[in-house]
């Protein structure tokens, strides 16, 4: 993903700043994984999962 897209995105939930984990953009504040298809973000609450089911 290019940098500016990954700079301009935000948590949908909380506005909070995403961080990079392999195949997912990760919000810490919420524990909440935002899965990455085919280099587009998928910025929904339901499509995302918990940090808890990552590994
Ligand atoms: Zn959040």
């Amino acid at each position: 993903m290019q940098e500016w897209v990954r700079q301009a995105l935000r948590c949908p939930t909380c506005k909070g700043k995403l961080f990079d984990h392999p195949g997912y953009l990760v919000c810490r504040a919420c524990r909440l994984a935002y899965p990455v298809r085919d280099s587009v973000p998928v910025m929904l609450a339901d499509r995302a999962v918990s940090l808890e089911e990552l590994s």
